[in-house]
């Protein structure tokens, strides 16, 4: 007998497959817009000097290798819990904490976990669209999946679509948001947009899971935080996942935290002992390294300016890229079509290039994106968006 015959093979996420082409693509000229990381330059996913700086300091002074507790580094808490929802912000007195979590993933998936054992029956609701494994964590934490319009067969933020279908969700129910730098699409809610949200969330009494996995990439550190700050003064309970990958380089030392706001201490207390025990049965304690760096910038005024600063030549690169793009296909006539990706915010670009132009611009120029037209603007090369442009103009025609 063989115990594996009935497995059957998944087919691999699409995105690592476009990794995989991109890198057997002979062209020198070839061009990578896919896979989801920051990159400089020189087409390099650098790691920030601040946390060279504290990660010298951590080999030097680690004593120890012993296991942090269930809520993880209690330093990285304070300080992460402080950068999402303001230094001074009163509920972090008592009413709001953070619990550290292997990325913005696991502080999904225990949000996922949190939601199924602890609020029985509640649906979650997804932006449509939105970063795919948002769809298999909350399925695969067993709750169910519905969704609301996000972006319209125009290639617009369809706002008054999303109104409408938070306004007809069950009471009671989840609500997962962006917090800035939507992915895939790039189109942010705006203030007054956030506002109306927040009165349909109070109206249907929806609990709003807020995923934070781009602070400082959109606006500035405190600006995208602007949203999330809003919900948590107006509501008793938020849940919010917050991710170090992007915004620290961190990405495989795992880093990010789940912060929830209860309406009372003695709730949060309540919430913090099931979120320990889920943890526990997912990965029992979080990786320490990656947390311990985010500690030592956040509570060191020097290293944090540094790391600010160096986040700040992140987001003008990008934002640089997307302007010098639109620019580059004005020859063409298409700025005007094209304007949209110097409105968006983030990494990711809705192109609104249809899956025959993308694959033409693989095809026939080694430009390599998402087939739903989604391009990692940072993957860009100021000195090719002429030659950027041209392909576009390519296949637009
Ligand atoms: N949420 C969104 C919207 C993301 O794009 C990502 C990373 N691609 C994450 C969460 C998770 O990030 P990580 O687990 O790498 O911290």
């Amino acid at each position: 007998m063989s115990h594996f015959n009935r497995v059957v093979r998944v087919p691999g996420d699409p995105i690592l497959g476009l990794m995989e082409a991109y890198r057997g693509d002979p062209n020198p000229a070839k061009l990578d817009l896919g896979v989801g990381v920051y990159k400089d330059a020189q087409g390099l996913t650098p790691i920030p000097r601040a946390v060279k700086l504290a990660e010298q300091r951590l080999v030097d002074g680690q004593t120890s290798k012993s296991y942090i507790g269930g809520h993880g580094d209690a330093l990285f808490c304070a300080r992460l819990a402080q950068l999402v929802l303001g230094a001074d912000n009163p509920l972090l007195d008592a009413r709001a904490a953070a619990s550290q979590t292997p990325g913005g993933t696991g502080a999904l998936r225990l949000a996922a976990d949190f939601i199924g054992h602890c609020l029985p029956g509640r649906g979650i609701w997804l932006s449509d669209p939105t970063w795919p494994i948002h769809e298999s964590i909350f399925a695969a934490a067993g709750l169910p999946v519905s969704h609301y319009p996000y972006v319209g067969a125009d290639n617009r933020l369809d706002i008054e679509g999303m109104l409408a279908a938070l306004a007809e969700i069950p009471r009671g129910d989840v609500v997962l948001l962006h917090a800035c730098c939507h992915n895939p699409t790039g189109f942010d809610l705006g203030p007054r947009d956030w506002k109306r949200v927040l009165e349909v969330v109070k109206a249907r009494e929806l609990l709003p899971l807020i995923d934070f996995a781009y602070q400082g990439f959109g606006d500035g550190l405190e600006q995208d935080a602007w949203a999330v700050r809003l919900f948590a003064a107006e509501l008793p309970e938020l849940l919010i996942t917050s991710s170090c990958s992007k915004n620290f380089g961190l990405y495989r030392e795992r880093t990010g935290a789940l912060l929830v706001c209860a309406a009372t201490p003695e709730k949060l207390l309540d919430v913090r002992s099931q979120l320990a025990f889920l943890a526990r049965n997912l990965w029992s304690t979080p990786p320490a390294h990656g947390a311990a760096v985010v500690a030592s910038i956040l509570d060191d005024a020097e290293l944090k300016s540094l790391w600010s600063s160096e986040l700040d030549g992140m987001r003008q690169r990008v934002a640089s890229l997307r302007a010098g793009l639109v620019e580059a296909l004005q020859p063409y006539g298409l700025a005007e079509r094209f304007a949209h990706i110097g409105v968006q915010r983030g990494m990711f670009s809705y192109t609104g290039l249809s899956p025959q132009q993308v694959q033409r611009l693989r095809d026939e120029f080694s430009v390599y994106m998402v087939g739903s037209g989604r391009a990692n603007v940072a993957g860009l090369d100021a000195e090719r968006l002429d030659e950027l442009a041209a392909a576009i103009a390519a296949v637009c025609r």
